[in-house]
């Protein structure tokens, strides 16, 4: 079934079944009326179940059609204003048509052989994002699949460094101090990934430290430093500072100078993870929340988070490219020694990944089209809406709010207005987040606080108005009371 294949000879084919799937794809768009229908695995998987997938359909149309019946028609909608969950955004439309190019071209970045102009493209985004960061002239980095595989790559280096850089040990000797005494210190805050990689690179169980924040999810200076003190007295090594700019919860991000100076004082790779808070890199108004961030070792950028790219669109950048040879490693059959003396470009040398996807196109075809001030005007859009969430939220008696958002998140819960236990205010909030996203009418996110259940709105979407969130807080208010209504009911 050659004319399956790709290639001059099935230019009709391809324009065909592109076409048809963009089709239906506007469509959707344009039906979407909720960001989901409430469909549950229940109801979704008899569907999926009845698929015998040894009786193919042998039809792009007929594909589509049952395609639309076990995904299209119930997928959760990120372009639809109601959608406030996670950390998803709305995609723009040059790096849609990025995505298509790159998968039809499908050039593997890892090798020269394999890209060509793509690996020269990817280094441009590279170049162009660690000057954005300031982080000097020998600044490198690569693409990868998401924040965590570059949170994980930045401790890799970390923790090589740490060996290799004769930190002493407890005898004073000057020597490769055991995986078993490194440790990571990040806030109390930070994304799971940096426990995740402390695992992947066989540090102790207890390697990861939770450092304190203050009252606005920023983790406190002093903390780190009394930490870090603590530390070295226990004969254990920091090997590296993970400071969150935009943390997944609360947006918040820690105080980036105060925490360089301190890695500067106790020799400590400083991470960066902006996975979030790199949308700030390209905004006119607020960029200098992230002011210190170029003195990071090395920093996290999640473009599918806060650039609008399609996921997956990621990149782990760094102060010193030389840092990278740590994850380099030869293979006579793909990148031979010799093609690096002969200074061939070749990304896998600074990469987890083989095989890679040519990601860095959407960024190339978004700079190119819509330029980065209208990136940032984007995310500054949906920041600024969060402060108004924010106002909303606090004069509202029915919430509680936790902080004042730096980016574009707002953490709440409902509360009654008749006190009742906390383990119901609790279960009101749950069962809220539950009837609304069984209800479809929008998507809302929970997380703990203290301890205590709150919903969160992550606020991606500039096509959100403060009507929209006005309209959610009232479902969500709607919910709670119905639930504890109902549990009175049931106690009397
Ligand atoms: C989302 C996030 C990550 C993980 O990124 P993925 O792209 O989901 O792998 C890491 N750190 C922070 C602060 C994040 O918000």
């Amino acid at each position: 079934m050659r004319s399956h294949l790709l290639n001059d000879q099935t230019t009709d084919r391809y324009r065909h079944a592109v076409t048809e799937g963009v089709e239906r794809v506007a469509a959707r768009l344009a039906a979407t009326e909720r960001p989901f229908t409430g469909v549950t695995p229940a109801d979704l998987a008899p569907r999926m179940a009845s698929i015998d997938l040894d009786r193919p359909l042998y039809d792009t149309s007929a594909a589509l059609d049952e395609l639309e019946d076990v995904y299209l028609r119930d997928a959760v909608y990120f372009h639809h204003p109601r959608y406030l969950a996670h950390l998803n955004c709305p995609v723009v439309i040059p790096a849609v048509l990025g995505e298509a190019v790159l998968s039809a071209v499908n050039s593997s970045v890892d090798t020269w052989d394999q890209s060509a102009g793509g690996t020269l493209i990817e280094r441009r985004m590279i170049d162009w994002t660690t000057e954005r960061v300031g982080l000097g002239p020998a600044a490198d980095g690569v693409f990868t699949s998401g924040g965590t595989q570059s949170n994980l790559q930045a401790l890799l280096l970390a923790r090589e460094e740490a060996k290799a850089g004769g930190t002493g040990d407890d005898t004073g000797a000057v020597g490769t101090p055991d995986l078993g005494r490194l440790r990571i210190l990040a806030s109390e805050v930070s994304h799971f990934s940096v426990r995740k990689a402390a695992k992947l690179l066989g540090l102790a169980s207890d390697a990861v430290i939770a450092v304190p924040c203050d009252r606005d999810k920023r983790m406190q200076p002093t903390a780190l430093a009394r930490e870090l003190e603590r530390c070295v007295a226990d004969g254990l090594v920091p090997m590296a500072v993970v400071a969150t700019a935009g943390t997944t919860d609360f947006g918040s991000i820690d105080p980036l100078p105060e925490i360089a100076e301190l890695c500067d004082r106790y020799d400590t790779w400083l991470h960066v993870d902006a996975a979030y808070g790199c949308g700030l890199l390209v905004s006119a108004c607020r960029r200098h929340l992230l002011a210190g961030i170029g003195r990071a070792d090395s920093v996290t950028v999640d473009y599918h988070k806060s650039f609008f790219q399609p996921v997956s669109s990621s990149a782990v950048l760094v102060r010193d490219g030389a840092t990278l040879r740590h994850a380099t490693y030869h293979a006579d059959y793909l990148n031979p020694r010799q093609a690096a003396q002969d200074r061939v470009p070749n990304q896998v040398d600074k990469s987890l990944q083989t095989t890679r996807r040519f990601d860095a196109l959407k960024l190339w075809l978004t700079l190119r089209v819509m330029g980065a001030d209208a990136v940032g005007a984007l995310f500054d859009e949906v920041c600024a809406l969060a402060t108004e969430g924010w106002r909303m939220l606090l004069a509202d008696p029915r919430f509680d709010v936790v902080v004042e958002p730096t980016l574009s998140t707002l953490v709440f819960r409902y509360v009654p207005i008749t006190p009742v236990a906390p383990a119901s205010i609790d279960r009101a909030n749950k069962a809220a987040r539950t009837a609304l996203f069984a209800s479809g009418a929008a998507v809302v996110a929970g997380t703990s606080v203290n301890g205590r259940h709150y919903l969160k709105f992550t606020l991606l979407n500039p096509e959100t108005t403060t009507d929209d969130i006005a309209a959610v807080l009232d479902l969500i208010a709607g919910h709670a009371e119905q639930y504890l209504g109902g549990t009175l009911d049931r106690a009397s």
